[in-house]
C-alpha cells in the first residue's frame, strides 16, 4: 500500500482492498472523505445501520497518517492528565478516560465480530523519569492517573535498558498493527455494500437546496445527505484550521541482538519530546519499534538529522543488529489538547461533520471520532458529545496557544513574503534534493530527481499562501502554517489544501 512519504512504514507491507464505486452514479446518501481510521470506523457503522455511504479518498486508503503511526491504544495519553484536570477540570478527564475505553471496546468489538487478525495486544504501559525534574514530574502524572481512576503502581524494574529515578506501571494499554485493522474494516465495510472511490479530491462542499453539492478535483458532481471529514484536518481554509497546529514525528524499527530485549508493554520516557516504546512483529520475529523527535512541521533545518539522532538514542540503550524500517509522519494538536468531533461549525445545517486534533492518539480518537460521527448521523446525538464539541470554545489558555500558533503563521507569511534568501544555488542542488531558491526575482521550488531532472514548483501553499518548506527525510514540501502537504513535482499529498502546487515552467536559453 501507498503512504504520504517517502521512506517505507513497516505498516505498508499490507494489501487494502480499495472498490471504486460506479463513476456514473449522482446522488450520494453519505460521502465519508478520507479513508484512513477514522473513515472506516465511520463508514462501516454507518453501513451496519443500512445506510449507503461512499468513501471518497484522495489517494488510496491507508495513504494518511494511519499507515505512518506507531499504533499504540491507550487510555493514558500523550497530553498527561495534570494538563488535562488544569484545562478541562476532573470531571472533563473523567469522562475523557470513558470515552479511550469505550473506542478499546469498539477495536475489539470490530476485530472479534469481522475476525481481523491484527496483533490485537493487551498490555500495560510503563513512563519512566531520569532526573530530580521529571520525577516531580511523573509524582503528579501518577497522581493525576489515580484521580482519573486509571490503576498505576511505583515500580522497580521498566521493559527497556535504561537508568531511571522513578517509574510507574499503568494498566489496560493495548497495541495492534493498524493497517491490517484498517484492511480488516474495509473488507467489512466492502461485504456490507459499502463502496470507495480512490484518487478522489473532495474539494468543495456546500448547501444547496436542503442537500449537500460536493465537487471533487476530477470535476465530478455530487449530491449527498451528510458530509463527514474524515481527513484528519478539515480540508479548505477555516476556522478549524487555526485550531489545529502540525507536527511531525519519527519512527525507527530494529533488529535486536537479543529476545530478551522486546519491551512487551508500551514504554515512554519523559524527556522533551518524549521517546515511544513498543514490539512490533513481522514475520515471525519481534522487533523494537521506538519513536520520538517531534517537532512542529517544517520548522526543523534538518528532518534526515531527527533519524540520527532518533538512532543514536537507540544504540545508547541497546545492543541492535540492524535498523530495518524508518519513517516520519505528521499529527495535529488542537488548541486545548482534546479533539474535535461533531457537526461542522459555523453552518446552519446539521449534515456536515468533522473528526479532527487527535494529537499522537488518533488510534483511539480516530475511532471514537468515526464511531460519534455516524452515531450523530443515525441518532442525532452520541455519547460524549459535549466535550469534543468543534464548536466549544475551551479553556483560556487554550486561546493563549491558539494566538501563539497563530502568530507563528503570522511570522510565514511575513517574513517568508519578504524576506528573500540569496540567490542561484541551482548547480549546487543534489539529487534527490529540493529548495527554495530566488530565481530571477522570482520565488521558485526547485526539485532534481534521481535522473538530474528538475521539478520547479511556486512554494506558495494553496491553503493559505504560506511558503512551504522542503522535508528532507520524507521528501515533500511541508506547509510551516497547517501542515498541508506537496510531492516533489507539487501534486498533493495532504490536506487541508485541496489543489496542487501550481508549477513553473523552465525552459533553457535557446
Ligand atoms: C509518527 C506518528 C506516530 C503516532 N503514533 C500513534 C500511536 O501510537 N497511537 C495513536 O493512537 N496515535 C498515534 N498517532 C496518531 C494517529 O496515527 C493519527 O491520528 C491517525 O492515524 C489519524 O487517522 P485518520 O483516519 O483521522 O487520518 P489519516 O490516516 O491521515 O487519513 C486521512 C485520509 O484523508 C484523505 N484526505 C485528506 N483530504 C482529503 C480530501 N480533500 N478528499 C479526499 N480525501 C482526503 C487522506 O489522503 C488520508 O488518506 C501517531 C501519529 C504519528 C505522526
Amino acid at each position: 500500500m501507498q503512504r504520504d512519504g517517502i521512506n517505507k512504514s513497516i505498516w505498508q507491507e499490507v494489501t487494502v482492498p480499495g472498490l471504486s464505486a460506479p463513476r456514473d452514479q449522482e446522488h450520494v446518501e453519505i460521502i465519508v472523505v478520507g479513508g484512513g481510521i477514522t473513515g472506516l470506523t465511520a463508514a462501516l457503522k454507518l453501513q451496519e445501520a443500512g445506510r449507503r455511504c461512499v468513501i471518497m479518498e484522495a489517494n488510496t486508503i491507508g495513504f494518511g497518517t494511519t499507515s505512518g503511526t506507531s499504533a499504540h491504544i491507550n487510555t493514558v495519553l500523550d497530553t498527561p492528565y495534570t494538563d488535562i484536570i488544569e484545562q478541562h477540570g476532573l470531571e472533563a478527564a473523567r469522562t475523557v478516560v470513558a470515552s479511550t475505553r469505550k473506542a478499546i471496546s469498539i477495536i475489539n468489538k470490530n476485530k472479534d465480530q469481522y475476525e481481523i487478525d491484527c496483533d490485537f495486544t493487551r498490555c500495560s504501559g510503563f513512563m519512566y523519569a531520569e532526573n530530580e525534574e521529571e520525577k516531580k514530574e511523573l509524582k503528579e502524572i501518577k497522581e493525576a492517573l489515580e484521580q482519573v481512576g486509571i490503576p498505576c503502581s511505583e515500580v522497580d524494574e521498566i521493559p527497556v535498558p535504561a537508568s531511571f529515578m522513578y517509574a510507574i506501571e499503568f494498566e489496560e494499554q493495548a497495541r495492534f498493527h493498524p493497517t491490517k485493522y484498517l484492511a480488516g474494516l474495509a473488507k467489512a465495510y466492502i461485504s456490507l455494500g459499502g463502496q470507495i472511490r480512490e484518487r478522489t479530491v473532495v474539494q468543495h462542499v456546500k448547501e444547496e437546496n436542503d442537500m449537500l453539492v460536493a465537487k471533487t478535483a476530477e470535476g465530478d458532481v455530487f449530491s449527498a445527505d451528510f458530509v463527514l471529514y474524515a481527513t484528519h484536518t478539515p480540508p479548505g481554509i477555516q476556522l478549524m484550521n487555526f485550531r489545529l497546529a502540525p507536527y511531525r514525528s519519527y519512527i525507527q524499527v530494529w533488529e535486536l541482538m537479543r529476545q530478551i530485549d522486546w519491551p512487551e508493554a508500551l514504554v515512554y520516557d519523559m524527556q522533551e519530546p518524549f521517546h515511544y516504546f513498543r514490539t512490533v512483529e513481522q514475520g515471525g520475529k519481534s522487533y523494537l519499534l521506538i519513536g520520538g523527535q517531534d517537532h512542529k512541521t517544517a520548522h526543523h533545518d534538518n528532518e534526515k538529522k531527527n533519524f540520527r539522532e532518533l538512532e543514536a538514542y537507540v544504540r545508547s540503550l541497546y545492543v541492535v543488529n540492524k535498523k530495518i524500517y524508518e519513517w516520519s509522519s505528521q499529527y495535529y494538536e488542537s488548541q486545548d489538547s482534546l479533539p474535535f468531533i461533531g457537526y461542522y461549525p459555523g453552518k446552519k445545517h446539521r449534515r456536515e461533520l468533522l473528526s479532527s486534533g487527535y494529537g499522537g492518539n488518533g488510534m483511539i480518537f480516530g475511532t471514537l471520532g468515526g464511531s460519534m460521527m455516524a452515531d450523530l448521523v443515525l441518532h442525532g446525538k452520541t455519547d460524549f458529545q459535549d466535550i469534543y464539541s468543534p464548536s466549544r470554545i475551551g479553556p483560556l489558555s487554550a486561546i493563549r496557544n491558539l494566538l501563539v500558533e497563530n502568530y507563528d503563521v503570522a511570522k510565514h507569511f511575513v517574513k517568508d513574503r519578504f524576506f528573500l534568501e540569496e540567490i542561484e544555488e541551482l548547480a549546487e542542488l543534489g539529487r534527490g534534493e529540493g529548495k527554495i531558491l530566488n530565481y530571477k526575482g522570482k520565488r521558485i521550488g526547485l526539485f532534481k530527481g534521481e535522473q538530474g531532472e528538475l521539478f520547479a514548483i511556486d512554494p506558495v501553499c494553496r491553503h493559505a499562501a504560506c511558503i512551504v518548506k522542503w522535508n528532507n527525510t520524507e521528501r515533500s514540501w511541508d506547509c510551516p502554517c497547517h501542515g498541508a502537504r506537496y510531492a516533489p513535482d507539487g501534486s498533493l499529498l495532504n490536506g487541508p489544501s485541496v489543489a496542487p502546487l501550481k508549477i513553473w515552467q523552465l525552459e533553457k536559453k535557446k
